[in-house]
């Protein structure tokens, strides 16, 4: 039901520390407990954006670090399902945690190591790849759990990485987007562009 989410913000909006969750993808990356690796929220905006998600879709999120892609996408609407697989233990207890703190109890979390992680899993009919990609078969078993119409992003911050989706493109199509994300910071009293990693993000639809 649609009021799902606004119920949910004045849930937390009534608790002691109250936030109020704001409708659009790409959230503030202090909403979400984190050790360092989480999407940033650019990217992550962008990467909501390219996983194009629809009504009642079910996306694995592969290395899913603090949980942030499939929370988002479960957030779209109360109808969304997602499958964080996470092969860190205590990031696979803060997936959990955010999710329910977030107000999407529903995400599943598969503690394990991709691929081996996702045999028997439910067919998504969306998946993101955000660790493990460069791992033997990870890639190969993303594309191959897809139907069609399905959609794959993949990002990649190591040449490793970055490696297989230049021979993914030439592959297999899709398009290819170089993501350069600069944060004003400071430099003694004044102000200075930090730039974060370049992101490689490739977006396929089998
Ligand atoms: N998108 C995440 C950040 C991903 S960081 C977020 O926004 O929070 C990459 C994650 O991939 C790390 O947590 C790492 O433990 C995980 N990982 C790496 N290789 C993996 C594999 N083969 N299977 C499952 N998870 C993996």
């Amino acid at each position: 039901n649609i009021n799902t989410l606004n119920v949910v913000a004045i849930e937390v909006a009534a608790s002691k520390n109250a936030k109020i969750l704001p409708l659009g993808c790409g959230m503030d990356d202090d909403l979400f407990d984190h050790d360092g690796q989480i999407t940033k929220r650019e990217i992550r905006a962008l990467t909501l954006s390219a996983l194009s998600p629809r009504r009642g879709e079910l996306l694995w999120d592969i290395g899913a670090g603090s949980g942030s892609i499939g929370i988002e996408w479960m957030l779209r609407h109360p109808s969304m399902r997602a499958i964080a697989i996470e092969s860190d233990a205590t990031r696979s207890v803060r997936i959990g945690h955010n999710a329910a703190a977030l107000g999407v109890p529903g995400l599943r979390i598969m503690k394990g190591t991709a691929p081996d992680a996702l045999v028997g899993l439910p067919k998504p009919d969306a998946i993101f790849i955000g660790g493990g990609g460069s791992e033997p078969g990870v890639f190969d078993a993303a594309v191959e759990a897809l139907g069609p119409d399905g959609r794959l992003v993949a990002n990649a911050v190591t040449l490793e990485m970055e490696a297989v989706l230049l021979a993914a493109h030439a592959r297999l199509g899709g398009s290819l987007s170089r993501l350069e994300i600069s944060r004003a910071a400071p430099i003694g009293k004044m102000l200075g562009w930090r730039p974060a990693m370049p992101v490689t993000q490739w977006v396929w639809t089998k």
